[in-house]
């Protein structure tokens, strides 16, 4: 790097734990990544603070600045403004305006949007979505993120809230879930999910984590292979519905729990081909994310490029 004429956009993926930071030029390429701890905890000043830490140490290794910044980030946020309207990591943040105290300070212009939506922006452009102009992603993490991909564009919805795809509902008297809801896929697909589910049937002491469970059925364990197909069998009850919805023929599956792959691919494509109508159900192909953790942060810059 280092030359003065280099053109790029700077992404930024701000979660729970951490702040992921790239350095993207306009055909993809991440020049610079880096990422700090986002430090919830101390207040949301903070957290802003480390924004602008990581994107000023992106800019002095780039040393020249970028075009404009992009910043996913976990919540309800109001297209435009760019406000946060809530936010399920960041408490404090209720109609939170990251965005104006940014462009003053950096003297860019910034654009923020939601974390999976920029998720789903960064796959449709160099992965598992590339070239495609309809799809859905759906990010199994500790909890699920959802984004729906039409006619080459993120649908966002009325009030920024579209592709909530971890509320759809799968057990109408299922388990209490944070939305106000019972039973949604969240409750069953994320790696909580999956937790409550070995929990439900064998009650463990302490800490306890997702990981462990894929071990266990590593390990040929009956109780964990038969937890995570039916991780599989939500996911495929939850793709049905969309598919009758939007007809959408790509389902575009990253996140943590991905990693189960191989227990819950063949149980989820047996409830679409048991459930769907089969001309739009024989058409659906499931797709592994292939941007990992880099989704977000590609997707925000790709998002700070404009069209
Ligand atoms: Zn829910």
């Amino acid at each position: 790097m280092g030359d003065l004429l280099v053109k790029y956009f700077i992404g930024l993926d701000v979660g729970g734990t951490n702040i992921r930071g790239g350095a993207v030029s306009a055909e993809g390429k991440i020049l610079y990544k880096s990422k700090m701890a986002t430090n919830v905890s101390r207040g949301r000043q903070e957290v802003a603070d480390n924004i602008l830490a990581l994107t000023h140490s992106i800019v002095s290794y780039i040393k020249t600045p970028p075009s404009a910044i992009g910043i996913g980030v976990a919540g309800l946020i109001r297209g435009e403004e760019g406000i946060i309207a809530e936010s399920p990591n960041f408490p404090d943040w209720i109609e939170y305006d990251l965005k104006t105290p940014l462009e003053k300070a950096l003297k860019l212009k910034v654009v923020v949007e939601n974390d999976a939506n920029a998720a789903a922006i960064g796959e449709g452009w160099l992965g598992a979505g590339a070239g495609e102009k309809n799809f859905c992603l759906l990010t199994l993490g500790t909890g699920i993120g959802g984004g729906v991909f039409l006619g080459g564009k993120i649908w966002r919805g009325v009030d920024g809230m579209a592709g909530e795809l971890g509320h759809i509902n799968i057990h109408p008297e299922g388990r209490r879930c944070g939305c106000g809801n019972r039973g949604c896929l969240e409750q069953y697909a994320s790696a909580q999910g999956i937790i409550k589910s070995y929990q439900g049937r064998r009650p463990v002491k302490g800490e306890f984590s997702a990981k462990e469970i894929f071990n266990l059925a590593a390990k040929g364990n009956g109780e964990a292979i038969d937890i995570l197909r039916g991780v599989g069998s939500s996911l495929g009850i939850a793709i049905t519905d969309l598919v009758n919805i939007l007809n959408v023929r790509l389902f575009i599956i990253g996140g943590g729990v991905a990693g189960a792959w191989d227990y819950f691919i063949e149980p989820l494509k047996g409830e679409i081909a048991e459930r769907a109508y089969k001309v739009t159900g024989d058409n659906v192909r499931i797709n592994k994310a292939i941007l990992g953790d880099d989704a977000g942060m590609m997707g925000a810059a790709r998002l700070a490029m404009g069209n």
